[in-house]
C-alpha cells in the first residue's frame, strides 16, 4: 500500500499528505471534532485527473475511499481510519453565466464562496444556512435552506453534474444525459460517484429582510401554532423557520438573558423590504419578542450570520425527523425538551418542506418525503468532549419525545452514524429504484462512507403483481 500510494503521489498534481507530514495533524480533522480518524492518506486533488487517479487506486488495491467535500457531515463521512481520503476541497471554482443564469461550480466548493460570487452577478440559489458547509454532500443530500420555499431545495435547482464513476470514467449527468444517474444523485447523497462540478439554476436576489425573534418559552406554543397555520398562505419571498435556542451572547440579547432557553423564529424575505417589515410584524402581534434584531443585508451575509457561532471543531451529535402534521403535543415536547437544551451552541431548528420543494414531485428525484410539512433538527453542538454524555443524552431524549409524533423516516444529510440502519425509512418509495442505480453504478460499494445505499435487491412489497 505504502508503494501505490508513493506512485499515486508521483502522479497527482495535488499534494498527497501522509503520517509524519506537518500538514497530517490539520488535514485530516473534518467539522466535526468528535470525528478522530486517521487515514493513510489526504490527497488534495487539484485536478479531475486526480480524483480519477484515486478512484481508481482505491478500487484497484481494495482501498478504504472517504470523498470530503466541506467535510461538514456530522457522521465524519469524509475521513476514516486506513483510508485514502479524496479532499476536494482544491476544486473551488465558480463560473456564473448571466445569460443562462446557470452557475457551474467545483465539487469542493463551500456555499461561503459560491454565494460570493453569485451574488456578485445579483444572484443566487437555495443552499444552507452556513457558509463553511460544501455544496458536494449538501447538494447531493437534497439541501434545504433559506430559498428552499421560493426555490425549491438545492438538489432540485442542479440542472447537471460532471462525475467520476466507481470504475473511474467520467460522465455528465443531466435530464438529458445518463437521466437515471442525475435522479440517483438529486438526493442519493454520495452514493454513486464523485461530483467534480455541480451546475445549479440561480435567480435574481437583491438583499434580503432577515429576521432573529426571541419569544419566552410561555408564548412558545402560540408562537410555533401561528407559524404553522401561516405557513400555506405565505408568500414564497417568506423563507424562515421554526426553532429553540439558548440565547447567545449577542449585542441585541440583553446580558442577563444570555444562556435562557427561547422560542424562536429565525425569518428570511427576498421580496420588497417593506413589505417584508409588515410581514414580520405579525409575529409580534402573537407576542413581544424578549429580543429580536431584524435587518436587510446581502444574502452571503445571511448565509454567514451564524458561522462565527459554529467554528470548526465543536462536538456534533444530531437528530432528525420528518413532520406531517405539527400538533399541539409535538409542540408542548419542544417546548419542554428545548427548555433543557444543554449548550448555547445546540438547536432545534424546524424547515419547512412546503412552496417550491412540493411543486417537485416525490418521485421525480431521490430525496424522500416532499410529502412532510418540515423536517425538525436536533443539533447537539458543543465544545468540550468531556459534555458528551450529557449533550448526547439531550439529543436522544428530543428526539424519542417528537419520534412518535413525526415520520420514520428522516433526512440524511442530518442523520447521525447510528441513523444508518434508516436508509429505507429515509426514501420511502425511491429506495427500491435507488438500490437499483447503486447495482447499475456502484455494485461493490466502493462509495459506501455515506448514509449507505447497499447494493442488494428489496424484497418486492407483500400482493405486488410486478
Ligand atoms: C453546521 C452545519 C449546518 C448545516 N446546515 C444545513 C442546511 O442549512 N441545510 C442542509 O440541507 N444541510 C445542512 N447541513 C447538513 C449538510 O448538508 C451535511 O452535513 C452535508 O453532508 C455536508 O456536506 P459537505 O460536503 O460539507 O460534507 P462532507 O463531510 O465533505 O461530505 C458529506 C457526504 O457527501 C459526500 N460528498 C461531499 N461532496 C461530494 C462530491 N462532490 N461528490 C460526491 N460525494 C460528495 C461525502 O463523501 C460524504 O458522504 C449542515 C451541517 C452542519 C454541520
Amino acid at each position: 500500500m505504502t508503494q501505490a500510494l508513493g506512485a499515486l503521489a508521483d502522479r497527482v498534481a495535488g499534494p498527497v499528505i501522509r503520517p509524519g507530514d506537518e500538514r497530517y495533524e490539520e488535514a485530516r480533522r473534518v467539522y466535526n471534532g468528535m470525528i478522530d480518524a486517521r487515514p493513510a492518506a489526504i490527497v488534495r486533488c487539484a485536478t479531475v485527473d486526480d480524483v480519477v487517479a484515486v478512484v481508481r487506486l482505491a478500487a484497484d488495491k481494495g482501498m478504504e475511499l472517504a470523498v470530503r467535500g466541506g467535510g461538514h457531515s456530522v457522521p465524519g463521512f469524509g475521513t476514516a481510519d486506513g483510508a485514502v481520503v479524496a479532499d476536494l476541497s482544491g476544486l473551488q471554482s465558480v463560473e456564473v453565466d448571466d445569460g443562462l443564469r446557470t452557475a457551474a461550480a467545483g465539487g469542493g466548493t463551500t456555499w461561503g464562496r459560491f454565494n460570493d460570487v453569485t451574488a456578485a452577478h445579483g444572484l443566487a440559489t437555495t443552499g444552507g444556512i452556513i457558509a463553511s458547509t460544501g455544496i458536494g454532500g449538501l447538494t447531493l443530500g437534497g439541501g434545504v435552506g433559506y430559498l428552499s420555499r421560493a426555490h425549491g431545495l438545492s438538489c432540485d435547482n442542479l440542472l447537471s453534474a460532471r462525475v467520476v464513476t466507481a470504475d473511474g470514467e467520467q460522465l455528465v449527468a443531466s435530464a438529458d444525459d445518463d437521466a437515471d444517474l442525475f435522479w440517483a444523485l438529486r438526493g442519493g447523497g454520495g452514493n454513486f460517484g464523485v461530483v467534480t462540478e455541480f451546475t445549479y439554476r440561480v435567480h435574481p436576489i437583491a438583499d434580503v429582510l432577515v429576521g432573529l425573534m426571541f419569544f419566552e418559552l410561555s408564548d412558545g406554543a402560540a408562537v410555533f401554532r401561528f407559524f404553522d397555520d401561516m405557513l400555506d398562505e405565505a408568500p414564497r419571498e417568506y423563507g424562515g423557520y421554526p426553532a429553540m435556542h439558548l440565547a447567545p451572547p449577542l449585542p441585541f440579547v440583553p446580558e442577563a438573558r444570555v444562556g435562557q432557553p427561547f422560542a424562536v423564529v429565525v425569518s428570511s424575505w427576498t421580496g420588497d423590504l417593506d413589505e417584508g417589515q409588515r410581514f414580520l410584524d405579525r409575529f409580534r402581534q402573537v407576542a413581544p419578542p424578549a429580543a429580536e434584531m431584524v435587518a436587510p443585508m446581502p444574502y452571503p451575509a445571511l448565509n454567514a450570520l451564524f458561522d462565527p457561532l459554529l467554528p470548526p471543531g465543536l462536538q456534533h451529535y444530531w437528530k432528525n425527523a420528518f413532520v406531517t402534521e405539527l400538533s399541539g403535543e409535538a409542540i408542548a415536547a419542544h417546548m419542554e425538551q428545548g427548555a433543557r437544551m444543554p449548550a448555547v451552541t445546540c438547536a432545534m431548528h424546524m424547515y419547512p418542506m412546503t412552496g417550491a420543494v412540493q411543486d417537485v414531485p416525490s418521485d421525480a428525484t431521490a430525496f424522500g418525503h416532499r410529502d412532510a410539512r418540515y423536517v425538525a433538527n436536533i443539533a447537539g453542538m458543543w465544545p468540550e468532549p468531556a459534555d458528551n454524555e450529557r449533550n448526547i443524552a439531550w439529543v436522544r431524549d428530543y428526539y424519542a419525545a417528537i419520534a412518535p409524533l413525526s415520520e420514520a423516516g428522516g433526512y440524511t444529510n442530518f442523520a447521525s452514524a447510528d441513523d444508518e440502519q434508516k436508509a429505507p425509512e429515509n426514501y420511502g418509495s425511491n429506495y427500491r429504484r435507488l438500490t437499483e442505480l447503486k447495482r447499475r453504478y456502484d455494485p461493490g460499494n466502493l462509495f459506501h462512507l455515506n448514509q449507505n445505499i447497499r447494493p442488494v435487491p428489496v424484497p418486492e412489497p407483500r400482493g405486488s403483481t410486478a
